[in-house]
């Protein structure tokens, strides 16, 4: 069982989550339970750590280092971890709180965006023998030198996952502020959908274009460690949630299963660049020796033996882009480079795409139709990507739902 933030927000709904998983015990069951920090508890540590790094009078531009970082902001988790082990004893269920490195959850040495490499669950497999719950601190691992790891954003999901591999759960259920995946964010769709089932494959785009509900990686333990994974809310479990499956499980295979978008894009325009063999290659690969992460690429036709280039990263990583490509500009030989961090991403995302001819045409007039341009696009097998401005995101995502009969009743 995993309880993300709005779930253990306070002392009373910690309660909450112990009646939960005091009624999986009482139905035979032996239970881990991962939990997040308190709602709120996470941006704060974030915060603290960036000032703590930028003291006054200076440039602002200071950035903690990685592994503190870690330390800081793994530290939410741990106090929930507590918490609920107490809750739980407190009601004669016996329990104990497990942080990363007392598990081991090994990850990866990239702090603060840390990846599992291995949990090894043997310990905990005994003290759940023994008829304790295993209380897991989410979003928290050790890296190489015993140095505290998280996972990134929205890292509990992740380690949920992970701790049902390794413990080779029956099932991993994540409890959550909302009922199940939806057709869209239901909080800017009020008539979204909840999907009953949603292929593993879906599921991972979804998250990947940014749906929040789970984070992408945990999609992709529960895919490789073949994880059945639900769904569901903290606040009325009975409601139904949503499996993630195989494909092979979903009759009904409409064109669209959901629609996620992103303002987490920047835009960078490359004008009047030379148009010749190896020019994408000095572009992308300064790019990626600065750890810079390259979304959609278009290219423009070549007129006067030179073309535009534009190409979307995060809005994080703006800054680091526009560093290495001046760096380069020697090679590159632009022109004038643009960027927009104005922009967001809107996609469509379905597995019925593959055998539906004239998906893309829907929502390319659909947008045309509210007036919206569209000035990226990507697409694959299971997507269509459009990269537009920011301040129509939610009409487009709201007219899409609409145009692929989406809405609720
Ligand atoms: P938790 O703290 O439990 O991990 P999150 O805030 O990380 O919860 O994720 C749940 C939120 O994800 C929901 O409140 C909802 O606004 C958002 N969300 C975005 N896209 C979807 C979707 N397609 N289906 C359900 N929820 C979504
Ligand atoms: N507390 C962490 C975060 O806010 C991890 C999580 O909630 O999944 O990102
Ligand atoms: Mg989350």
């Amino acid at each position: 069982m995993k309880f993300g933030g709005t779930s253990v927000a306070d002392l009373d709904r910690i309660r909450h989550v112990a009646t939960l998983v005091a009624g999986e015990v009482k139905r035979g069951h032996q239970v881990a339970v991962v939990v997040s920090a308190m709602a709120g508890e996470t941006n704060k540590l974030v915060a603290w750590t960036n000032d703590a790094a930028n003291p006054p009078g200076g440039n602002g531009h200071g950035v903690a280092n990685a592994r503190e970082y870690d330390v800081v902001v793994a530290a939410g988790e741990q106090v929930t971890a507590g918490l609920l082990a107490v809750t739980l004893n407190a009601m004669g269920v016996p329990a104990r709180s497990w942080l990363g490195w007392q598990i081991p959850m090994k990850t990866s040495s990239v702090h603060g965006a840390a990846r599992i490499e291995g949990v090894d669950a043997a310990a905990m497999k005994k003290s759940m023998a023994a008829g304790e719950v295993a209380v897991v601190a989410g979003f928290q691992g050790v890296a190489d030198g015993e140095r505290i790891s998280t996972l990134g954003r929205g890292g509990s999901d992740t380690s949920a996952v992970a701790v049902a591999a390794g413990l080779g759960a029956e099932r991993c259920d994540i409890y959550t502020d909302v009922d199940g995946v939806y057709t869209t964010d239901p909080r800017i769709v009020p008539k979204a959908r909840r999907l009953p089932m949603i292929a593993f494959e879906e599921m991972l785009e979804m998250a990947s274009l940014g749906a929040k509900v789970l984070q992408t990686r945990s999609v992709e333990i529960a895919m490789l460690h073949r994880v059945p994974v639900r769904v569901l809310s903290t606040f009325t479990p009975e409601a139904g949630g949503t499996l993630l499956c195989d494909e092979e499980k979903i009759v009904e295979k409409k064109p669209v299963t959901g629609i996620a978008y992103s303002r987490d894009e920047a835009k960078i325009t490359l004008h009047k660049i030379p148009d010749r063999p190896g020019i994408a290659s000095a572009i992308f690969g300064p790019l990626a020796e600065a750890g810079v992460n390259v979304d959609m690429i278009v290219q423009n036709v070549s007129e006067d033996g030179t073309t535009d280039l534009t190409f979307t990263v995060t809005r994080g990583e703006l800054k680091r882009a526009l560093g290495a490509i001046q760096t380069h500009a020697d090679t590159i030989r632009f022109r004038d480079i643009t960027h927009d961090a104005a922009v967001a991403k809107v996609s469509i995302i379905g597995i019925g795409m593959r055998a539906h001819p004239g998906v893309a045409q829907t929502m390319f007039k659909t947008l045309s139709d509210k007036g919206i341009n569209i000035q990226v696009i990507s697409t694959s097998e299971i997507k269509v990507s459009v990269l537009i401005e920011e301040e129509y995101v939610e009409l487009a995502v709201r007219a899409l739902h609409t145009a692929y009969e989406l809405d609720a009743a």
